[in-house]
């Protein structure tokens, strides 16, 4: 059943015609191609929602300062700021998606979903979304394997990594598993599920790959802040109907196009973008003679 997992619009008439959710095919798959049964892939996954939740909880609880100095206890600043800006709800997401990457960046224990880079969105959106609308860990599990389904199908039809099809790719998937698992917990049919990912990802074509210092810290913790918001956005026009237009289908394949087109120096290389500036070339010499500076004495 490979094949389902090509397209979205394999992966619906599968679905419909089997009268099963999106969760049930990926369960089916993973039991048909990993071998694994029922209560491994859920322990599994239970054990990565576990992770997720403390990746937030440690990124606003204990420090959080990079070696690099570039990341420095944002999270926590902007889950304590006095100032609201659109709800106390909206600046928890956006809080917590900090966190989660902020731990990423520090070296501490995050899940990759899909990737370590984009590791904040995922925990920020899915702990937000449990908590305003009471969805039990049941459902949270059903949604992540949903996610997995549409991470399967980005990576085969475009990538989801950085260093071959730029941010695009990486925070965007990561932003259209978040948008996906929120209108399939919300009820959604599959229609506003994949339209949630069509739009999501049609936010989010284009972005390049431009790690300063070529470190995973500037700019994507703030892009895993700013990419767990646009999945927001997106399943909020999703269930309201509002059509993406161009299929989910479509919409991957554009991405994948973008990606290959991207020149090198957009795809985790550190040469362009704001690895490329002024001040992002000046971090990156202060990173390589501090790491110079701290190699061992070979005489
Ligand atoms: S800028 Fe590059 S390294 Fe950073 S999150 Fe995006 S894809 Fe990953």
């Amino acid at each position: 059943m490979a094949y389902l997992f090509d397209s979205f619009e394999g992966w619906k008439k599968y679905s419909l015609e089997k009268k099963c959710t999106l969760a049930d095919t990926v369960l089916e798959y993973e039991r048909e191609q990993k071998g694994r049964n029922i209560s491994e892939v859920n322990e599994g996954l239970m054990r990565a929602w576990t992770v997720m939740k403390e990746a937030v909880r440690t990124g606003l609880e204990e420090d959080m300062t990079s070696r690099s100095g570039m990341v420095n206890n944002g999270a926590k600043k902007v889950f304590r700021h006095p100032v609201t800006v659109l709800s106390p709800e909206f600046q928890k997401l956006i809080s917590r998606a900090l966190a989660a990457k902020e731990v990423n960046s520090c070296m501490g224990r995050v899940v990759a979903a899909p990737t370590a880079g984009a590791s904040g969105i995922m925990p920020g959106v899915l702990y937000t979304l449990q908590e305003i609308h009471h969805i039990d860990d049941k459902k949270i599990i059903e949604a992540m394997m949903v996610a997995a389904g549409i991470a399967i199908i980005i990576e085969q039809k475009a990538s989801i990594a950085g260093a071959v099809g730029g941010c695009q790719a990486e925070t965007g998937t990561a932003a259209a598993m978040g948008a996906g698992s929120i209108v399939y917990c919300l009820g959604g049919n599959i229609d506003q599920v994949f339209n949630s990912v069509a739009i999501t990802i049609q936010c989010m074509l284009g972005l390049v790959c431009d790690p300063v210092a070529g470190l995973v810290e500037i700019p994507c913790v703030v892009r895993n802040a700013s990419a767990a918001a646009i999945a927001n956005s997106s399943a909020q026009i999703a269930l309201a109907d509002v059509s993406s237009v161009i299929p989910v289908d479509e919409v991957v394949e554009a991405m994948g196009e973008i990606g290959s087109s991207m020149e090198t120096r957009y795809k985790e290389t550190a040469l362009g973008g704001l690895a490329a500036t002024k001040t992002g070339q000046s971090i990156a010499k202060r990173v390589l003679i501090r790491d110079i500076e701290v190699l061992p004495d070979e005489g």
